[in-house]
């Protein structure tokens, strides 16, 4: 536990955290005056409306102990947070000082750690994955953390965006091995359940640096109701919680994600998460025949990342016949992302580009 107290920002140890009225109140009431809610249901009223005149639970105990059963981690390891986007921002703000703290990212990757640590005011170590294999260069992460004591979070998304692949468990954990008391590293898998293998949150019990960052956007199509799962050690579950805001979920989302994550609702997730699955083996195979196409990179996600002479032409041809690619030439040479559609959109999409040529 030292091992984590010592790399948190004193400043979030000293400061009282803010305490809401449905954090206080302890005991179910009849009538609720605690809040300066308005007691009137919202305009136009009904039965899908009842409730939102309400402050939300910040932690709802519903949805935690059902994820204590999907991950497998007791409830003092699980916080819940607006999209994984917010706790990719929190962990940055509780661990890195201003001015002084940094990361650690591996380019090409997610885009989002550095913007957070931007807005913090944090420096942004980049070591890049291995050229060809994208796998992360340990020795040079260490070298780096060796270098700059200031680095307390070194982000590793696995499988990672935009390259679709999985970061080599022994080469994570070894890390967390070797960063135990310095820094923190933080595992994004987003995209973990497209690739059929487990989740590192199993080694947080012997690498309490280990934190795991999970959500429902990507893998059970909750993107727009906004719900992250963080699973770490209770201490960082504490540190999270004493600077969230004060209700990160709202009373619509906890109702989807209550539905997402009942047993059917995961049953269902894994259904389509199959489909998409078969669809990106198909969509890969006959991407690779198509002569605008150098190369489709392997995937263990519901994207792909492929290669092509020239990927502004590509993503305009295509947005101009209604499809939207994402352009990540500035990431990888010639890169260009796409999901993993409906049978439907795919098909779209590959007559496209074979008209496209
Ligand atoms: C989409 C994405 C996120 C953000 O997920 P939300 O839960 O929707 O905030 C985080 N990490 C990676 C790698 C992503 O691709």
């Amino acid at each position: 536990m030292d091992d984590i107290v010592s790399l948190v920002r004193p400043e979030i140890y000293a400061m009282r955290p803010y305490s809401s009225a449905r954090v206080e109140a302890e005991q179910v009431a009849r009538v609720h005056l605690d809040a300066n809610e308005n007691p009137y249901p919202p305009y136009p009223g009904g039965p899908e409306q009842e409730g939102l005149n309400r402050y939300p639970e910040p932690q709802p105990p519903s949805l935690l102990s059902r994820f204590t059963e999907i991950y497998g981690l007791p409830v003092e390891q699980l916080f819940l947070s607006r999209g994984a986007d917010e706790s990719i921002d929190l962990l940055v703000r509780a661990f890195c000082a201003a001015g002084r703290d940094g990361i650690l990212i591996t380019p090409p990757t997610f885009v989002m750690y550095e913007t957070a640590a931007a807005i913090q005011g944090a420096s942004v170590c980049r070591v890049p994955l291995v050229p060809g294999v994208y796998q992360l260069d340990t020795d040079a992460m260490l070298a780096a953390c060796d270098a700059d004591p200031g680095i307390k979070l070194v982000f590793v998304c696995s499988p990672n965006n935009p390259t679709a692949n999985l970061m080599d468990r022994a080469s994570v954990l070894w890390l967390a091995e070797r960063l135990r008391g310095r820094a923190m590293v933080v595992v994004d898998e987003l995209y973990l359940d497209y690739s059929g293998q487990p989740s590192l949150a199993g080694d947080i019990v012997g690498h309490p640096n280990l934190v795991v960052v999970r959500s429902l956007s990507k893998e059970y199509s909750l993107a727009g109701e906004r719900c992250g799962i963080t699973l770490a050690h209770p201490e960082v579950v504490g540190v999270l919680r004493r600077i969230m805001p004060p209700y990160p979920l709202t009373v619509t989302a906890i109702r989807a994600i209550g539905a997402a994550i009942s047993p059917a609702g995961i049953a269902h997730g894994r259904r389509n998460i199959e489909r998409i699955v078969a669809e990106r083996d198909r969509v890969r195979n006959a991407l690779a025949q198509l002569p605008a196409v150098i190369e489709v990179f392997p995937s263990d996600a519901n994207f792909l990342l492929l290669r092509t002479e020239d990927p502004q032409r590509l993503c305009g041809a295509l947005a101009a016949q209604g499809i939207r690619l994402r352009d990540r030439s500035s990431a990888i040479d010639g890169g260009v992302r796409l999901s993993i559609g409906t049978p439907e959109e795919n098909d779209e999409l590959l007559q496209a580009l074979k008209l496209h040529g």
